[in-house]
């Protein structure tokens, strides 16, 4: 059977997902939402399947930190947002009966703080000099700013860049050539103008214009998921967003290995195997099939010499890059600036300041400071306190009182995070090259996670799960065809 589309992949999911007659045994890499979507729909048609999963809890980059925080107030580490056009997620969520409320994305009080002043996004054009803005950018908002250089050009570039079920044409292609930058610059973007969009439509470069690929950005902005086209009603996961891994590895339990990082894949005409550590001894299990969620940053440091893997699927695995990103989460004693939901933009090192707990109750709140490309990069290398300790001080010119507030602090930084090694794919300049490597079957080996995604840009707990339905077909299709 030829590789399902992306449109396969869909209809198969709605109408139902096919028997796996011919399969007698899983082994699942990672029980982030990939790998226990996996897992959960084998385990409904009485397939045995083993997780092995290197952390101690499920969800990999969904991950709600819960702890040291004070009243039970929470704040999400990894992702937070899922939409109605997130059709996987969705329909999870539904039967795993984990619950939605408003995102605390929307409805904002966003503004933006640039050379040390509060600016609201009504008043850049009184700031044009200070910002640096171009003369003929002079007046524009931002939303003016976004159809000139981004809807504009988008729908230059036809219909096909929306497509649902989407193959890039050969003139999509060559936008794989150029970074988002420099289109941007070639449609008389000024830097100051860059720097203002950013925060509301390149989000998912991860702050890295320079070498993110301005096929996949084309391809991001101009479907449901941008900031600049969304449609839909965004949301986030009820009690937190790890709820939905949660309810999926409940109904797993003892399948799911947790501290048992996989050292190595291997496979012959007759099994897959996968090597780990189980408590501090290599073990190795043997399956019918294994299929591979574990991020390749990750995935990098896993021996696979006797994996039989194709020179595409090597090269994709060593040049897969990703997003740099931290949040440090900083807890206050009370809410002492006057927004009721505040969210700043800002041109220090701290990329977007917010309140990650506008609707938890209490008195006391928790600012999340999103830092993101070389600035995250650079704060991944302090230690844990000297992070806080910074942050801290940094975000006192930004919200003066922070100090005084200041209860405690935490922070993740996904690049640090050895099973993750980022926090969500980055396509870069040549992207297209990779992509049929990055998910192609290898024999025995199916290649599942927000990476393989059909989506160039698929960094999203949707296209996690959907690549999951996508492994499910290809093991159905293909259990008669090699020998066991
Ligand atoms: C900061 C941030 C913000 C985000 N925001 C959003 C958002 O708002 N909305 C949205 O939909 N998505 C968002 N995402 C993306 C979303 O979280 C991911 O795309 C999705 O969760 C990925 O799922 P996965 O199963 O592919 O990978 P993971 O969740 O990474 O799962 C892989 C699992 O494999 C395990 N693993 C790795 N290596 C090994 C090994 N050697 N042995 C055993 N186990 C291993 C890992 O521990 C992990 O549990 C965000 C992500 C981040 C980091």
């Amino acid at each position: 059977m030829p590789e399902p589309t992306q449109h396969d992949v869909r209809e198969t999911f709605d109408s139902g997902l096919p028997p796996q007659h011919g399969v007698s045994s899983v082994i699942v890499v990672g029980a982030g939402l990939a790998g226990l979507a996996t897992a959960h729909e084998l385990t409904k048609q009485g397939v045995p399947v083993t997780v092995l999963e290197a952390g101690d809890r499920p969800g990999g980059r969904t991950r709600t930190l819960r702890e040291p925080f004070a009243d039970g107030l929470y704040a999400e580490a990894g992702a937070m947002t899922v939409t109605e056009h997130c059709h996987y997620t969705m329909r999870y969520l539904r039967e795993t009966g984990v619950g939605t409320e408003p995102s605390d994305l929307v409805d904002t009080d966003f503004g933006y703080h640039r050379g040390g002043v509060r600016i609201p996004p009504d008043k850049l054009g009184e700031h044009a000099g200070l910002l640096g803005l171009h003369p003929d950018e002079h007046g524009l908002t931002v939303g003016d700013l976004i159809t000139r250089y981004v809807s504009d050009f988008n729908d230059a570039l036809g219909p096909e860049t929306a497509r649902p079920d989407w193959t890039p044409s050969p003139r999509l292609l060559e936008l794989d050539r150029l970074s988002v930058r420099r289109v941007l610059e070639d449609r008389g973007a000024s830097a100051a103008a860059i720097d203002l969009m950013e925060p509301l439509f390149l989000e998912m470069r991860g702050g890295e214009l320079e070498s993110a690929s301005a096929m996949a950005w084309a391809r991001y902005e101009s479907g449901p998921r941008s900031f600049s086209t969304a449609d839909a009603r965004w949301y986030k996961i009820s009690g937190g967003t790890d709820m939905l891994a949660r309810a999926l590895a409940d109904g797993l339990r003892e399948r799911i290995l947790y501290r048992s990082p996989v050292v190595r894949i291997a496979q012959d005409d007759w099994a897959a195997e996968v090597t780990f550590l189980d408590h501090g001894r290599l073990r190795t299990l043997r399956a019918d099939r294994a299929v591979i969620t574990a991020p390749f940053g990750s995935l990098r440091r896993v021996n696979l010499s006797t994996a039989r893997l194709s020179a595409a699927k090597h090269t994709a695995i060593r040049r897969l890059r990703y997003a740099s990103t931290v949040r440090v989460f900083l807890q206050m004693r009370r809410r002492f600036w006057p927004e009721k939901r505040l969210m700043l933009s800002t041109d220090t090192a701290i990329r977007t300041v917010r309140d990650a707990t506008p609707r938890q109750p209490g008195p006391r709140a928790i600012v999340e400071c999103w830092f993101s490309g070389w600035r995250a990069q650079a704060t991944a290398a302090m230690s844990p306190e000297e992070r806080v300790a910074h942050t801290l001080e940094d975000l006192e010119p930004i919200l003066p009182g922070a100090r005084e507030h200041f209860e405690l602090g935490a922070s993740v930084a996904w690049d640090n995070e050895p099973y993750a090694a980022g926090a969500y794919i980055l396509p870069e300049t040549g992207h297209s090259e990779l992509m049929a490597g990055i998910r192609a079957v290898e024999g025995r080996l199916h290649f599942a996670g927000e990476h393989t995604a059909f989506e160039p840009n698929g960094g999203s707990m949707n296209y996690a799960l959907e690549s999951a339905v996508r492994v499910l077909m290809e093991m159905a299709s293909m259990a008669s065809t090699v020998p066991v």
